[in-house]
């Protein structure tokens, strides 16, 4: 059972805390991780066009948030090696993480499963699922390091209960819920990380635009507008809750 949380978060809820956030150069990433930085977190921007990771950073620092930190990658061509360096330099740099939000992902191509390209097919779970692990395995070290670690993976209502023709894009994020729970199981009981999976449900992005376009953007959630559920699982008052499902916004 997923569930949905209220929450007001203070202006200093994430304050010294360390969060990477994937994904941070659009939509969702980029709102969370200005959101981030706005109560108070150090924030390592990860994402693939570095252009797009600088505008955020500029935008961090105008606002008068902690200096953030740029790390691309491009979860595509990277492999094992690319995510042992990145968690040295991490550990070089900041000693520990307070926080991931593995919020990267791409859609593929939603089709019938017979016409679903097998190449697309390896891409999409490599970009959604196989090289976020193998991230996620080479910082669990880091994440150990802190007192009140909190991993969020991005999901999505197709990676919790099938949908015809999402394909690769829906069983990408089933793949992700279960490493959710295995993670979240070794984890508990002997470090102080929790690792939750959480929903955005539809929210005004391009991502959003290209899988429903004859959808009104108007009528949706900005990403802005979805963000206290991700500062209620980032910040100290989610403590306890691991290996759970969570909903950015109620269920229709
Ligand atoms: P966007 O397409 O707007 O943003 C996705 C981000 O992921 C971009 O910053 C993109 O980088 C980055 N990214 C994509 N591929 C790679 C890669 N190979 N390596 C590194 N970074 C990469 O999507 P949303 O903001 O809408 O989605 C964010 C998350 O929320 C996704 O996991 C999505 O599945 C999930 N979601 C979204 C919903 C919605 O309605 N929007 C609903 C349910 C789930 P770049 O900017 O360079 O392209």
């Amino acid at each position: 059972m997923s569930c949905h949380i209220d929450y007001q978060a203070p202006d200093d809820l994430l304050s010294d805390r360390i969060i990477l956030v994937t994904g941070a150069g659009d939509g969702i990433g980029r709102a969370a991780a200005k959101g981030f930085a706005s109560k108070g977190a150090t924030v390592i921007l990860l994402g693939r066009t570095l252009s797009k990771l600088e505008a955020v950073y500029d935008e961090i620092e105008a606002a008068g948030g902690p200096q953030p930190a740029i790390y691309p990658l491009n979860f595509e061509g990277a492999s094992w090696p690319d995510y042992q360096n990145m968690a040295d330099k991490l550990y070089e740099t900041f000693g520990c993480l307070d926080g991931v939000l593995h919020n990267a992902g791409i859609l593929g191509k939603i089709t019938p499963l017979q016409s679903y390209n097998p190449q697309l097919w390896q891409e999409v779970m490599h970009v959604n699922f196989n090289g976020p692990v193998m991230m996620l395995q080479a910082l669990i070290p880091l994440l150990q390091a802190s007192q009140d670690a909190s991993v969020v993976l991005t999901s999505s209502s197709v990676g919790r209960q099938g949908r015809a023709f999402w394909g690769a894009y829906a069983c990408s994020k089933f793949a992700l819920e279960g490493f959710s729970q295995v993670m979240s199981q070794e984890l508990e009981n002997i470090s102080a990380v929790r690792v939750n999976t959480l929903n955005p449900g539809a929210t005004r992005t391009q991502m959003r635009a290209v899988a429903y376009p004859g959808e009104n953007p108007a009528n949706l959630r900005t990403p802005e507008e979805i963000l206290p559920t991700y500062y209620y699982l980032m910040g100290p008052d989610s403590r306890g809750f691991t290996g759970q499902q969570f909903d950015a916004q109620p269920k229709k």
